[in-house]
């Protein structure tokens, strides 16, 4: 398989391929040495090269190959910074210890940082010196961005919905996409009330290839009798300004749905099932605004679980077989949500059969941070989801579920590509359907 190295020129969006080669490389000197930090140089020197950071990284488990040890990825930052910003840099830059990055190399670390991670946080989980190495491939990502390297999907999705709210151009408003989906499965679309205790937020994903699942979180906040609003001013959970590593695009995403909330005086924001977008509120937006935020964050799991163990969610048995169900990485290693799924899942008389490497320890679909928007990598990626794939299979499953519509959609175009029996499925959908009286 040829993985390396890219022509990344070819996979720059117009305005990122103006730049000239020389202030491509000052850009990236400037912004790894200010992202990376000497906090984190400090961190990568602990490193005592164990490998054992390689064999957590689902890209190096199913290639084997060096490059995709986790630590490997952001080894060269720690060099940008030794040689612009840390405390021997001039001497470093006059003795020619570190020589200067070149455009080859920047091609390189795009492969490295943007097609070959998912940001997962499994490589920092199994680092015995607690090294956070998903958290440096983040700033590695916004150096990368400053540099006008980040691959053009994600930097024109950043940038289209920065401007308009929404990562694509459709055929229609994201708004008018919502209300038509409420028509179709006959639901009343909570919309633009001007104060509502939630705030309900929509994955770009469902809206375009899931509106079963739109549907179905209507229904459950409906069940719930939930005082709740969409905003059509801010609608979409994904950012894909953290995704493409560009840290001001991400705070002004984010703060669109921020000031929603805001104005409708929430107490809740409501991610939806996609497990980035929830990093990207949970736990980055507060940092970025800086200021803590006036209402909570919470991924619709975790709110069904608070509403079921209140005995406001009632669910009856499911009769769908043997079960799998997949932890999206940001909700189980970031988030910390582990329960909160088997409980809904045992409401419902399911006991969910898992794989072998499973919760916390769980690997990627292969598609997260962005990656299932890099045309180029889909071939690397397809080589995870297989691997998940026969993780499932093991299980014996009939039926199998997650709570991210980027993993489903992720999982989706694997059963295509590798014809796979079993069709990837929402949890909340699940839900929606077994609602006691519903
Ligand atoms: S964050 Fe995940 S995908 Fe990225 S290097 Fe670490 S284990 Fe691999
Ligand atoms: S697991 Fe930690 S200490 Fe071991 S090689 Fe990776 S970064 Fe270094």
């Amino acid at each position: 398989m040829n993985t390396s190295p890219v022509d990344f020129q070819a996979n720059l969006a117009p305005e990122e391929a103006k730049l000239g080669e020389s202030a491509r490389v000052a850009g990236a000197m400037r912004g790894f040495a200010r992202e990376i930090g000497a906090l984190s140089a400090l961190r990568l020197d602990a490193c005592v090269h164990c490998g054992m950071c390689a064999d957590a990284c689902h890209f190096y488990i199913v290639t084997e190959d060096p490059q995709y040890t986790p630590v490997l990825k952001v080894e060269p930052f720690k060099q940008v910074f030794k040689r612009e910003a840390g405390a021997f840099a001039p001497v470093f830059r006059w003795f020619g210890l570190k020589a200067k990055i070149t455009g080859a190399e920047l091609a390189r670390w795009q492969h490295l940082l943007y097609d070959s991670c998912n940001l997962c946080g499994r490589c920092s989980l199994m680092c015995p010196m607690g090294i956070d190495i998903a958290e440096l491939i983040e700033q590695a990502r916004r150096g990368m961005f400053e540099a006008g390297l980040a691959p053009k999907e994600l930097y024109e999705k950043a940038a289209h919905q920065r401007r308009t709210g929404q990562p694509e151009p459709s055929d229609e408003p994201y708004r008018d996409k919502l209300l038509a989906i409420g028509r179709r499965f006959n639901v009343e679309i909570p919309l633009d009330k001007p104060r509502a205790e939630v705030l309900l937020t929509v994955p770009r994903t469902d809206i375009e290839h899931y509106p079963a699942a739109v549907a179905a979180l209507v229904r459950v906040m409906a069940h719930l009798k939930a005082d709740c609003t969409f905003r059509s001013d801010g609608l979409v959970a994904e950012n894909y300004g953290y995704y493409a590593g560009g840290r001001d695009w991400q705070r002004e995403i984010s703060r669109r749905l921020i000031d929603q909330a805001v104005a409708c005086q929430a107490k809740v924001l409501i991610v939806p099932e996609c497990g980035h977008a929830y990093s990207a509120l949970r736990w980055e937006a507060a940092e970025l605004m800086g200021k803590s935020l006036p209402f909570k964050v919470l991924h619709i799991t975790e709110y069904l679980a608070e509403a079921l163990e209140a005995g406001r969610l009632r669910l009856r048995t499911a009769q769908v077989g043997a079960t799998a169900f997949h932890d999206p990485c940001q909700l189980v290693r970031k988030g910390g949500i582990t329960a909160a799924p088997r409980q809904l899942l045992r409401a419902m008389g399911i006991e969910p059969r898992e794989t072998v490497r499973h919760i916390g320890y769980n690997i990627c679909c292969g598609g997260g941070g962005g990656v299932f928007d890099i045309e180029r990598a889909a071939t690397l990626r397809h080589r995870v989801v297989e691997e998940k794939f026969h993780e499932i299979d093991q299980t014996g499953a009939q039926t199998f579920l997650t709570t991210c519509s980027d993993c489903r959609r992720t999982f989706d175009d694997g059963k295509k590509r590798f014809n796979w029996e079993l069709t990837p499925g929402s949890l909340l959908e699940l839900v929606a359907e077994h609602l006691q009286g519903g």
